[in-house]
């Protein structure tokens, strides 16, 4: 496919093949070019990527809020900026903040793409391995795409299949795609980078992790049993009434606990409750959850749909009808009770 790629698509489309060879044209090292004077600007616009991806919470993105350059450096700064914070996040190893910025990408890059003509549309599509003309995918790349689509209508059950393939309508094409891109840069990250790097950019990375749980604190803010959705109610139930929890169970609670910001003292507390309760086993459960552990990998709670499978979603009442995610859940009680104090 012939398309010709103008010097401003290197911005709006930064993950694509040819940005990165633009941007790489002095063959520079990241650590001379963070020492440069245009590398000092594009950490700095890194940062603030972060953070426009850390308050951005609808599912789509206005255009006219996006920054694009005009010029050929102000394109080599934003396209360093998207490179730069893809290492910030992989610093950070806070999985919930490259989730962020996976999302703010995808969502930025179909913003930019609903305006293109076709052409440009579906090369830059076929790029992530995403076909914008066919209204059928192959069911393993159907169900790769929507494993993290928590609508009832994605779920492959409710689809229609036919020699392998799953239909989709031409609207549905948009929302696969956004989702296609935010799952292909989502697998390329964490990035592995050096340890040296990491320390360099260490007063960055601090910038984004004090954003981020700014973030948390302004969403989730002070901790409130009442608010939790049932399935989580349970699971806590079950532990002060002596049950014996199952690895899933205390995986879901545990990850949901830290999720909303209890720290780690706090939840260890709550396990002192259950009948087996062994302090240093929950201890290291804890912090393998919550990303203090060895690999450093911080997990989100599971989402309704994984709840369901794990047989962990149980007494769901009218508040559920409407999220798919007990975050969700607790974020919305906890806002609703806010609206309407006693
Ligand atoms: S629907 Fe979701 S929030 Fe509600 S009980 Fe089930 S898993 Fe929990």
């Amino acid at each position: 496919m012939q398309v010709s790629l103008e010097t401003r698509d290197f911005a709006k489309y930064p993950f694509l093949k040819e940005s990165q060879q633009f941007m790489l044209q002095n063959h520079e090292s990241v650590d001379r070019f963070l020492q440069s004077s245009a590398g000092k600007v594009a950490i700095r616009y890194a940062v603030e990527r972060v953070q426009r991806a850390l308050s951005h919470a609808g599912q789509t993105i206005e255009i006219e809020r996006i920054p694009l350059p005009s010029d050929s450096l102000g394109v080599r700064l934003e396209v360093s900026s998207y490179a730069l914070a893809r290492l910030l996040v992989s610093c950070g190893k806070e999985r919930a903040l490259i989730d962020r910025l996976t999302r703010y990408e995808a969502l930025r890059a179909c913003a930019f793409l609903e305006g293109e003509d076709d052409g440009k549309r579906a090369y830059v599509a076929s790029q992530i391995g995403f076909s914008l003309g066919r209204l059928s995918l192959p069911v393993s790349r159907y169900v790769e795409i929507t494993a993290a689509m928590r609508e009832e209508r994605w779920r492959l059950v409710n689809r229609e299949v036919e020699d392998g393939n799953v239909a989709i309508e031409p609207l549905e094409a948009e929302e696969l795609l956004k989702e296609q891109i935010r799952v292909t840069l989502l697998s390329q990250l964490p990035l592995d980078v050096p340890q040296s790097l990491c320390e360099e950019m260490a007063p960055y990375v601090s910038r984004i992790q004090d954003a981020f749980q700014q973030k948390m604190l302004e969403d989730f803010g002070e901790v409130e049993e009442s608010c939790f959705p049932p399935c989580m109610q349970a699971i806590m139930s079950a532990l002060s009434g002596g049950l014996n929890i199952t690895h899933s169970g205390r995986f879901a609670l545990t990850a949901f606990l830290h999720n909303i910001g209890m720290d780690g003292a706090q939840i260890i507390e709550l396990y002192c409750r259950a009948p087996d309760f062994d302090v240093s086993k929950t201890q290291y459960q804890v912090e393998h959850i919550s990303g203090r552990g060895g690999t450093g990998t911080e997990y989100t709670a599971p989402s309704c749909a994984a709840m369901r499978t794990l047989g962990l979603c149980v007494r769901p009442d009218a508040g559920c009808e409407k999220v798919n995610h007990p975050l969700n859940y607790y974020r919305s009680r906890k806002k609703g009770k806010k609206a309407k104090p006693n």
